[in-house]
């Protein structure tokens, strides 16, 4: 019955995706409890040189599936391929990333083998005694936070988002085995035809990789309130970052927001400044290392997950500090 928890690999022109590689350090941690193993299914066309590095990143079994039809992701060959493959290897778990390509091709396979999903999960944990996976997620609007089993049908599928697992560390002395399949695919299974690919111009903010994130709120007062944060950052060689009501103001562009609509995030330090610490926003960064949080209101609710609070007018703290820096 158990056959192992599958996570799939995301590659765009042949570059495997970071949350694919998360997944994998969850993806061993969750098959270590349940004494079973760790397959990656990678789809595309050559791309069996990435299976060695799979295996270093914590799976144990690689099954390829190649073919020229899968050289760019489309969603009915990888639905197609992805679904015959887990009706007839019967996995226990199968873990794909939030991601556009993830959010496109999970509802699909699950539909397709005829089990649940869930989506957008923040954690996922084995319950001791059933041995089956709860997969947490943010419900009603994100007010709360629930936890799912899917108790009748397998494979139990939970789609997770970018930067809430962590990596495993590269071990180059794994070994693992390297499954070669031939997919069954035809034109016929295509229905559309790519004319053209136009790649986005916009450099993209990573956020996520940053080592140090200021992040800015409404206490801020003003979109210029975060020309100080700008300087800190540049102090501490981080970058800025706000909350929702930042970026819906226009003071901040969407990709730079943290939370439940925007990025999850674990820098080594998170500074949080006029930020309120609503449960949407928490949601995307409770994982950081160290947070600072910075509000003139004691009772603000960033304080019970900070590492360290700060009563007082951001707006005075933060130049104060940099001042302060700028004596070190
Ligand atoms: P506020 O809640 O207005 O907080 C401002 C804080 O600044 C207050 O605590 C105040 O005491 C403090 N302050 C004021 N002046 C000063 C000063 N001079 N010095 C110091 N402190 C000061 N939010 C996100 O951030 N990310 C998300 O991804 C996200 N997704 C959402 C998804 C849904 C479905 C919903 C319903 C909401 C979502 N939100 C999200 C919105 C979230 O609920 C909050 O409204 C938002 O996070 C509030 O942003 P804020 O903390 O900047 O502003």
């Amino acid at each position: 019955m158990d056959k192992g928890v599958w996570v799939f690999i995301e590659q765009r022109d042949g570059e495997v995706q970071k949350v694919s590689l998360e997944l994998l350090g969850k993806g061993r941690q969750l098959a270590d409890q349940l004494e079973t193993k760790v397959t990656a299914l990678i789809m595309g066309d050559n791309v069996a040189s990435k299976a060695q590095e799979l295996i270093y990143c914590g799976a144990d079994e690689v099954i390829i599936a190649e073919d020229p039809l899968l050289k760019i992701y489309m969603t009915e060959p990888y639905t197609k391929v992805m679904s015959e493959l887990i009706e007839e290897k019967n996995p226990d778990i199968v873990l794909i990333g939030a991601s556009s390509i993830g959010r496109d091709l999970a509802p699909r396979v699950s539909a397709r083998v005829y089990t649940g999903l869930t989506a957008d999960c923040t954690s996922l944990e084995i319950d001791e005694e059933t041995k089956s996976l709860l997969m947490t997620r943010p419900a009603f609007g994100g007010n709360i936070m629930a936890t799912i089993i899917c108790p009748d049908h397998r494979p139990q599928m939970s789609t997770v988002r970018p930067g809430v697992m962590v990596e495993m560390e590269m071990d180059t002395t794994r070994k693992g085995e390297i499954v070669k399949v031939k997919p069954k695919l035809s034109n016929d299974d295509i229905n559309i035809e790519i004319l053209e690919i136009v790649k986005e111009k916009k450099q993209k903010v990573k956020i996520e990789e940053a080592g140090v994130l200021i992040s800015g709120g409404r206490g801020l007062g003003k979109a210029e309130g975060f020309e100080s944060l700008k300087l800190l950052a540049t102090e501490l060689g981080g970058l800025v970052s706000g909350s929702r009501a930042v970026v819906d103001a226009g003071w901040l562009d969407r990709d730079y927001q943290v939370g439940q609509t925007g990025k999850t995030v674990r820098p080594e330090v998170y500074f949080a400044c006029g930020i309120s610490g609503a449960i949407q926003h928490v949601a995307g960064m409770e994982e950081s290392e160290f947070i600072i949080a910075i509000n003139k209101n004691p009772e603000a609710p960033i304080f019970e997950v900070a590492d360290v609070g700060v009563v007082g007018d951001v707006n005075k703290v933060i130049p104060a500090l940099i001042e302060e820096l700028k004596t070190l």
